[in-house]
């Protein structure tokens, strides 16, 4: 838990937000500001910054994550359309919260660029 971070408060239960999933590693809520119709923020509950912070006992993690986020695609009914998974990771990217995330966006046909 770390005082100043947005992400730990949610998952502390201090700042509203309703989870679409949760399990004793990971959280998933709806960005606030989401960017297309499907914008979900897939959340670990320990704080770790952002990539370069991660460890080697975070790849099961890791791996995990990315695998929830294709079933929470199918469960809002993007997964065969497609959709964009995103982690931001430092200033150049533009990471906003300093506790690492993915983005998981769809539901209409997004732009080819990434950059
Ligand atoms: P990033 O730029 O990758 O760090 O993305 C941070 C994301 O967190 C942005 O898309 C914000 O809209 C989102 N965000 C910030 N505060 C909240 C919040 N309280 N609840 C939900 N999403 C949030
Ligand atoms: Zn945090």
């Amino acid at each position: 838990m770390s005082e100043n971070c947005v992400f730990c408060r949610i998952i502390a239960g201090e700042m509203p937000s309703d989870f679409i999933y949760q399990d004793e590693e990971m959280v998933a809520f709806r960005d606030i500001h989401p960017v297309a119709p499907t914008h979900i923020l897939l959340v670990p509950r320990e704080h770790i910054e952002s990539v370069p912070s991660l460890q080697p006992h975070h790849e099961g993690l890791a791996g995990r994550m990315i695998l929830r986020a294709q079933a929470l695609a199918e469960a809002e009914g993007i997964a065969a359309a497609g959709y964009r998974l995103v982690v931001n990771s430092g200033s150049d990217s533009g990471q906003a919260v300093a506790h690492i995330h993915m983005h998981l966006i769809g539901g209409r046909k997004l732009d080819n660029r990434i950059g």
